[in-house]
C-alpha cells in the first residue's frame, strides 16, 4: 500500500520527512480523516470545509482542489475502492529553520494515505468510557496534529481497560479524546455547542440533522457534570466511532453512569446506518 507525499506516490518507508519539518518539531500542522462507505465518500464536501476552515485559522497556504482525485487513487492503490475505508491527510508548514514564527515562504509537506475502517459492527459496541480533565488548549476546533494531551488522557483510559475517555473542563463535558459527546436527559438530547473547546465534527452535524429529520429533541448545550445523575443514555460519535453506545461513565473510583443503549442512541444508529449506507 502506497503513500502520497508532497507530490509522489511512494512505499511508507520510502516517504521520509526533513528532521526541520515544523509538523515533527512544534506539531505545525493540521489533518483530516475522511470515511468511505463501500469506496463512496460520505459527507466529502464538509470533510472539506473543515480542513479549509484549519488552514485558514492557522495560515498555512495550500491549494485543496487536488485532493479528491487523490482520495480516490489512495483508495485504488491501498485496494479499498469498494471497501470501507477512511483517508488520512495531513498538511505541515513544512521544513524551515526553526523559530517560533510562521517561514515567511513555507513549503507546505502534504501527506496522504487510505487505510481500511471496519464500519460495520457500531450498532453492537458498547463502551466504557474515563472521565478527566480537560486539560488541552483554548483552540480545540483546529483540528491539529498537536494531540499531546488527547493522546496522554486517552493513554490513561485504556491503561485502565478503558475505551474512550471523556474531558471536563470548569465543571461542563466538552468532547471525547477523540470523539463527541452527547447526553440523554428527559427525551432531549444535549451536545456542547460549537466552541473553540470542541472540534466540530462532521458526524455531529449528521446527528443534528437526523434529530431534525426525526423530530427528536436536542439542545446545542454544553451538559453539567453534576447533573450526570438526570442521564438516561450517553453515545458518543465520530468518523470511526460513527454511533457508539457507552455502557459506563466512570470518574476515578466513583461510577457516574451506567446503562444498557437507549432507544434514542437505538433509533439514530439506525437512521445513520441508512444515510452511510445509501
Ligand atoms: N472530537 C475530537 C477531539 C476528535 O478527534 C474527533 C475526530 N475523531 C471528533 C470530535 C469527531 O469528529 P468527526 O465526527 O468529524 O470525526
Amino acid at each position: 500500500s502506497e503513500v502520497y507525499l508532497s507530490g509522489k506516490w511512494m512505499p511508507p518507508r520510502e516517504a521520509t520527512i526533513s528532521v526541520f519539518d515544523r509538523g515533527f518539531m512544534f506539531g505545525d500542522g493540521i489533518y483530516e480523516v475522511t470515511p468511505f462507505y463501500r469506496g463512496k465518500a460520505f459527507r466529502l464536501q464538509d470533510h472539506l470545509d473543515r480542513l479549509k476552515y484549519c488552514l485558514a485559522e492557522i495560515k498555512i497556504p495550500f491549494d485543496l482542489s487536488i485532493l479528491e482525485p487523490l482520495m480516490y487513487e489512495a483508495l485504488s492503490r491501498a485496494g479499498l475502492a469498494a471497501s470501507d475505508a477512511a483517508v488520512y491527510v495531513q498538511i505541515s508548514r513544512g521544513a524551515a529553520p526553526r523559530t517560533h514564527y510562521f517561514p515567511e515562504t513555507p513549503k507546505p509537506t502534504f501527506l496522504m494515505y487510505a487505510f481500511p475502517v471496519k464500519l460495520e459492527n457500531f450498532h453492537e459496541k458498547r463502551w466504557k468510557v474515563l472521565v478527566s480533565e480537560d486539560f488541552r488548549w483554548q483552540r480545540c476546533d483546529i483540528k491539529s496534529t498537536a494531540l499531546l494531551a488527547n493522546t496522554m488522557s486517552n493513554e490513561q483510559a485504556v491503561l485502565r481497560g478503558y475505551d474512550e475517555n471523556l474531558l471536563v473542563r470548569d465543571g461542563y463535558f466538552t468532547e471525547g479524546s477523540h470523539s463527541t459527546a452527547f447526553f440523554v436527559s428527559n427525551g432531549i438530547i444535549y451536545t456542547h455547542p460549537k466552541s473553540p473547546h470542541i472540534l466540530s465534527g462532521i458526524t455531529r452535524k449528521v446527528v443534528l440533522e437526523i434529530c431534525r429529520d426525526l423530530g427528536i429533541k436536542f439542545k446545542e448545550e454544553a451538559f453539567p457534570l453534576d447533573k450526570i445523575s438526570e442521564v438516561d443514555d450517553v453515545f458518543l460519535t465520530g468518523t470511526t466511532t460513527q454511533i457508539t453506545a457507552v455502557s459506563l461513565l466512570q470518574e476515578k473510583e466513583q461510577v457516574l453512569f451506567q446503562g444498557e443503549k437507549g432507544e434514542i442512541t437505538g433509533r439514530l444508529q439506525e437512521e445513520f446506518l441508512k444515510r452511510t449506507r445509501g
